[in-house]
C-alpha cells in the first residue's frame, strides 16, 4: 500500500531524507536511532500529555462558526491553535524537543528564527524547563522583528545575530549548524517545521499530531462522525498543517486542503508559493520544492506574513502535492488580509496573517450544505496588528 507517511529511511515518496554534511552525521544519526522509542514509551508521553494540558491549555477548542457556515454554505469548523499558550501552535513542537531533548542527556538548545515566533516558542520552553537557550537570528531580521528579540531576552534567551550573506533566516541557519557540529554532545537544535533533515519532519509531525488526534475525538461528540469532509491549513514549512492532516492522511475521504502564501502573485518573482513555482532540490538537509533559479540558487522568498515567507516547503507536502492528495491553493496577501478582517467581523476572532490564507480558500471552493470543514486557525492576530494597520481596509 502506498503511504502519505515517511518510510522507514526517511523518505515521503520521493522527497525527505537526510543530505546533510559529514560533520553533522554524528548529531542527526543519534536523534535517528532514539527519537521513536523515546517519543513512544508511557514515561514520555505521560509527561508530554500533562504539559499540552496544564501548561499550554490542551485541548483547544473545535469551534463550530455559525456565521461563517452561514456565509459558506457548509458546516465549517474551527480548530482553535491561536489559544495555545504563546498564541500559535508552535509551542506543541517545542515542548516536545525539548522534552526529547533531555531524555537525550542534553542541556543546552539552540534554535534559527526568522521572524522570530519559532525564537520565542522556543525560549517559552527552555524557561519552563530551566535549559540554556541560544536563538540565531540574522542581523536584519533582528531589527525588523524587535519585539520578538526582547520577548526572547526576557524569556531568558540569548540573541546571536547571523550577519553573514543576506543576513536572514538561512544564515541564522548556516550559524547554528556550525554550533551544533561543534557541540555535539550537550546541545539539541531544535527544528520550528515539517523542515531539515530526516527525522525531523517525521518528528515534528508527530508531536503537531495532537491537532488532528484532538479533531477526530472532538468531531465525534459534535458530529458522530470523527472524520470530517475537508480539512483546510496554511503551509510556510508545513507544520500546523501536517498537525491537522496527520490523522487523516490514509483515509482519503478526507480532502487536505493547503493554502500557500504567494505574496503579490505566483507570476511576479514576489511569492512563497513553492508548489506552483518551485522544483526539486535540496534544501535544509531534505530533498524538498523549492524556489529556485535555473541554476539551482535559492530565490529568495516574499509574504505579508512572516511564518511564510521560506523559499521551501517540507518534505510531506512536497509528497502530498506530487501525490495529488491534498489540493493547494495560492493566496495573495490581498487576499489573506481580506479573509483575516472577515474572520475578525463575522466571528469576533482577529488570526494571525498566515492563517487567514487558510480562510481565503473558503472563496475559492464550492461546498455541500452537510459537508463538514475543519479549518486549522494556527495562530492568533495580536502579533499582526501593526500589518493590519498598514493594510488598512477594515
Ligand atoms: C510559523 C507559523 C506558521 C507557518 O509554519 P508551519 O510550519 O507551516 O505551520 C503558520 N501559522 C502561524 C500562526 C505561525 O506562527
Amino acid at each position: 500500500m502506498s503511504s502519505f507517511n515517511v518510510s522507514d529511511t526517511g523518505y515521503y515518496g520521493s522527497f525527505g531524507g537526510a543530505y546533510i554534511p559529514e560533520m553533522l552525521y554524528p548529531n542527526v544519526e543519534e536523534l535517528r536511532a532514539n527519537y521513536l522509542e523515546i517519543i513512544n514509551s508511557e514515561d514520555f508521553q505521560a509527561e508530554f500529555k500533562e504539559l499540552l494540558e496544564t501548561y499550554v491549555g490542551r485541548p483547544t477548542p473545535l469551534y463550530f462558526a455559525n456565521r461563517l457556515s452561514e456565509k459558506y454554505g457548509a458546516k465549517i469548523y474551527l480548530k482553535r491553535e491561536d489559544l495555545c499558550h504563546t498564541g500559535a501552535h508552535k509551542v506543541n513542537n517545542t515542548i516536545g524537543q525539548i522534552l526529547l531533548a533531555k531524555k537525550l542527556g542534553k542541556d543546552k538548545i539552540i534554535a534559527e528564527t526568522g521572524a522570530g515566533q519559532h525564537g520565542v516558542a522556543t525560549a517559552t520552553v527552555c524557561a519552563l524547563m530551566g535549559m540554556d537557550c541560544t536563538v540565531y537570528m540574522g542581523e536584519v531580521d533582528m531589527a525588523r522583528q524587535k519585539p520578538n528579540v526582547e520577548r526572547m531576552k526576557i524569556l531568558g534567551a540569548e540573541v546571536k545575530a547571523a550577519t553573514s550573506g543576506s543576513k536572514t533566516l538561512k544564515d541564522a541557519t548556516n550559524e547554528a549548524m556550525r554550533h551544533w557540529i561543534n557541540h555535539p554532545d550537550d546541545t539539541h537544535y531544535i527544528i520550528g517545521s515539517v523542515v531539515g533533515p530526516h527525522p525531523y519532519p517525521d518528528m515534528v509531525a508527530r508531536f503537531q499530531s495532537v491537532i488532528s488526534q484532538e479533531i477526530k475525538n472532538q468531531l465525534s461528540r459534535e458530529e458522530g462522525r470523527n472524520s470530517p469532509d475537508y480539512v483546510i491549513a496554511c503551509v510556510g514549512g508545513g507544520s500546523n498543517a501536517a498537525g491537522a492532516f496527520y490523522h487523516f492522511l490514509e483515509n482519503t475521504e478526507v480532502k487536505l486542503v493547503a493554502a500557500e502564501a504567494a505574496g503579490h502573485g505566483v507570476a511576479t518573482g514576489k511569492s512563497a508559493a513553492t508548489t506552483f513555482i518551485g522544483k526539486s532540490g535540496v534544501l535544509h538537509g531534505s530533498k524538498t520544492l523549492l524556489m529556485q533559479t535555473e541554476d539551482g540558487q535559492v530565490v529568495e522568498p516574499h509574504s505579508i506574513s512572516a511564518g511564510l515567507d521560506y523559499p521551501g516547503i517540507g518534505p510531506m507536502h512536497a509528497h502530498l502535492f506530487d501525490s495529488k492528495r491534498a489540493s493547494f491553493y495560492d493566496i495573495t496577501d490581498e487576499e489573506a488580509m481580506i479573509a483575516g478582517v472577515e474572520l475578525s467581523k463575522l466571528e469576533g476572532i482577529i488570526p494571525a496573517i498566515e492563517s487567514a490564507h487558510a480562510f481565503a480558500v473558503l472563496k475559492k471552493m464550492d461546498f455541500n450544505k452537510q459537508d463538514v470543514v475543519v479549518i486549522n486557525l494556527s495562530g492568533r492576530g495580536d502579533k499582526d496588528l501593526e500589518t493590519y494597520i498598514k493594510w488598512g481596509k477594515y
